[in-house]
């Protein structure tokens, strides 16, 4: 059953409420726990704290339906068309959070900060980067299988992508912050690191660099573990140095580079294969 981030409150449609927030601020919310709406249909939808409460989203509510128009049962619908129903029941019932949103919030940059780190750093950041693993063919440079290509998911603000549009090489990634508005995107990332390196109290991971074209790695990227982040996942770096991995979470370019920020290693980050000689 998909989980959503984000709800309309009081039937408010210009600025939806962030699951993240309403924990948070729980006192605010909890005499109106019956008005969250869809985002996409409006039906009432239920606020939860999720298991062991560290994983608040809204869901169904129960009995109630979404609308046979709303987005979501619409690519639930996907999960019809594939034999394994597990795996890609869990990615068409993730729905991507889209920076825009995120940035747009009025609050001060450290709340925003920390409900980025709990969307990718958080446990089903974990999940659904282990799915996708699944769905990669290891015979053919850990590509996706053509028959997931087309797989579509859902984005926060009502928008699509197919799973090859989310995963990506660093070249193909830089290409797609370079056309998006925002300049930056929610993806997947396929690429071979190095050795990490300290700059100042910060991680950074450099991705390997190639001349062939065809491989689409000729520009740099960096994985990027910023200072505050550096103690809980210090103890994770060396087991994804010099390895063929793929990794989650927002890519943007700034004055250093493009770079992806982890905010967990464990969370965000597969290794696909172990290189024994250092690239
Ligand atoms: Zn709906």
């Amino acid at each position: 059953m998909t989980r959503v981030s984000h709800a309309y409150f009081n039937n408010n449609k210009r600025d939806p409420v962030c699951a993240l927030d309403v924990d948070t601020e729980y006192h605010k919310y909890k005499d109106k726990t019956d008005r969250f709406g869809c985002m996409f249909c409006g039906v009432k939808v239920q606020f939860t704290r999720g298991k062991e409460h560290n994983d608040p989203h809204f869901k169904n509510w129960p009995l109630i339906r979404h609308k046979s128009s709303c987005d979501i049962p619409n690519i639930e619908r996907q999960k019809e068309n594939y034999d394994n129903d597990g795996e890609i029941e869990l990615l068409v019932s993730t729905i991507l959070p889209r920076a825009k949103r995120l940035e747009k919030t009025k609050k001060a940059i450290n709340v925003n900060r920390s409900n980025k780190a709990k969307i990718y750093g958080g446990r089903r950041s974990k999940k659904f980067i282990y799915n996708i693993v699944n769905l990669l063919c290891k015979q053919n440079l850990y590509q996706l299988k053509p028959e997931y290509e087309d797989l579509e998911l859902l984005i926060e603000d009502g928008s699509r992508i197919k799973l090859k549009e989310l995963l990506g090489t660093q070249d193909e990634i830089i290409k797609r912050i370079n056309e998006s508005e925002e300049k930056r995107v929610t993806c997947i990332l396929r690429g071979n690191t190095r050795k990490a390196q300290m700059v100042k109290n910060n991680i950074k991971i450099p991705l390997t660099i190639g001349n062939n074209p065809s491989y689409k790695n000729t520009q740099n990227f960096s994985l990027f573990i910023r200072w505050d982040y550096v103690d809980k996942n210090k103890e994770f770096i060396e087991s994804i140095e010099n390895s063929l991995i793929l990794c989650y979470g927002e890519a943007l370019t700034n004055e250093f580079g493009t770079e992806m920020e982890i905010f967990s290693v464990r969370h965000q980050v597969v290794v696909l294969k172990k290189y024994k000689n250092i690239l």
